[in-house]
């Protein structure tokens, strides 16, 4: 018998269950609100052109193939803390902010849960919430931490829970690890404003609760790249020592190449200095160094004046295409179908996902009868839609709920 006879098989991965589904699906107005990546106005991979330019100057350039050193490319994570955390940052103009490239957002999570399950010297207990990204609880459960919840979403408003996640916080053992969504709260698209994240950073502070943020969509969601960093440099600002897991998946569409940053704020360059030696050997055998050509593409976007220029213009183009949807949606629904329930949280949420409030059942239906595939939660991306399916997305939600 095989050594490998007694391994169950795993539950499937429910989103890349619904691309399946989607694929196999041979009528022509199938639409996939699944997959979180972004699509253009024709439904189709969008390759940004800074990202085109950065790639011929680079090949122009004909660099070697060599390994980067563990912490990766240095003039790509002093840029990519810079875009994190600001030209005016405290701990990054005195040297204090330890940065290490990453494998994309998702080695950047992995390697700060890895660093805290190693050295937080407090209760290594992680607050996520509830809902959240469906990786982080893997991530941080693998790194050695426990893995508990907060409130976050209202169903009964399709809003954000704001007392209840309040409570939640409070209650929390002090010192505990808490992960916050910088901005475009996945999956529910909903995220706390300016006036609210000033309350959580007390609650952070009152209950010495260590802040991890996770920062997938800078740029993405709002089309400001520091309207949607407010959270954590409002943080720093306010003396939290935060953790910063970044990418550049979305933002500049890089999600193959996998470029990320992970970062900690420490008190001092000497501590920074410190940090940075723990940091390498945590990394070291887990990959030993990360890839060269993603950190090249977006190094020359962030160090090139005319390249960042015009990656800030197509990151607003994304954002603001998203935007519209939202907008052309909602209007379709509540004034020209005049579909039952209220749809303003399609509008007031932002970034790729929506949480539509459609019911499981629904989404049911809509695959079977419509061929419109998303998440059972009634999550979907809005970069699906597009002026060519908006109207037959917008039509098929307004027979599902009836
Ligand atoms: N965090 C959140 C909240 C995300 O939505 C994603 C992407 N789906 C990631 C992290 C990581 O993505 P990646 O590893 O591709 O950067």
């Amino acid at each position: 018998v095989s050594i490998w006879a007694n391994v169950p098989a795993g539950p499937p991965d429910p989103i890349l269950g619904v691309s399946e589904a989607f694929k196999a699906d041979k009528d022509s107005r199938k639409i996939n609100l699944g997959v979180g990546a972004y699509r253009d106005e024709n439904g189709k991979p969008y390759v940004l052109r800074s990202v085109q330019m950065a790639e011929a100057a680079i090949e122009a350039e004909k660099p070697d193939k060599e390994y980067l050193p563990i912490t990766g490319l240095a003039d790509f994570t002093k840029n990519a803390a810079l875009l994190a955390y600001g030209p005016d940052s405290t701990p990054l103009q005195q040297g204090s902010v330890a940065v290490t490239q990453s494998i994309s957002g998702t080695g950047a999570l992995r390697i700060g849960g890895a660093f805290l399950g190693k050295h937080y010297p407090k209760a290594k207990v992680v607050y996520l919430p509830n809902p959240s990204w469906g990786n982080h609880t893997p991530i941080f459960r693998d790194s050695g931490l426990e893995v508990r919840q907060y409130k976050y979403f209202d169903k009964s408003t399709v809003g954000l829970d704001f007392e209840g996640m309040k409570a939640d916080l409070r209650a929390a053992p002090e010192e505990s690890v808490v992960l916050l969504h910088a901005c475009a709260h996945n999956p529910t698209g909903i995220d706390p404003t300016p006036e609210q994240w000033k309350e959580i950073s007390d609650i952070v502070k009152e209950r010495k609760l260590f802040p991890f943020f996770d920062m997938a969509y800078q740029g993405f969601a709002s089309g400001n790249i520091a309207r949607d960093a407010f959270a954590p440099r409002y943080f720093v600002s306010e003396g939290h020592q935060i953790a910063l897991a970044q990418s550049f998946a979305k933002n500049m569409g890089l999600y193959g190449e996998r470029v990320g940053a992970f970062s900690l704020v420490c008190a001092d360059p000497e501590e920074k200095k410190r940090v940075d030696s723990q940091l390498k050997i945590v990394i070291r055998p887990m990959y030993s160094n990360p890839p060269l050509h993603g950190a090249r593409i977006a190094n020359k976007i962030l160090s090139d004046t005319a390249l960042y220029g015009e990656w800030e213009t197509e990151v607003k183009g994304m954002a603001e295409r998203i935007i519209g949807m939202r907008e052309k949606l909602y209007s379709s629904l509540t004034h020209d179908l005049k579909t039952p329930g209220e749809w303003g949280h399609i509008k007031s949420q932002i970034g790729m996902f929506s949480f539509t409030g459609l019911t499981t059942p629904m989404t049911k239906a809509l695959a079977e009868k419509a061929h419109i595939y998303m998440t059972a939660d009634g999550r979907i991306s809005m970069a699906g839609l597009n002026s060519h399916n908006i109207d037959y997305f917008a039509e098929s939600v307004n027979k599902a709920v009836r």
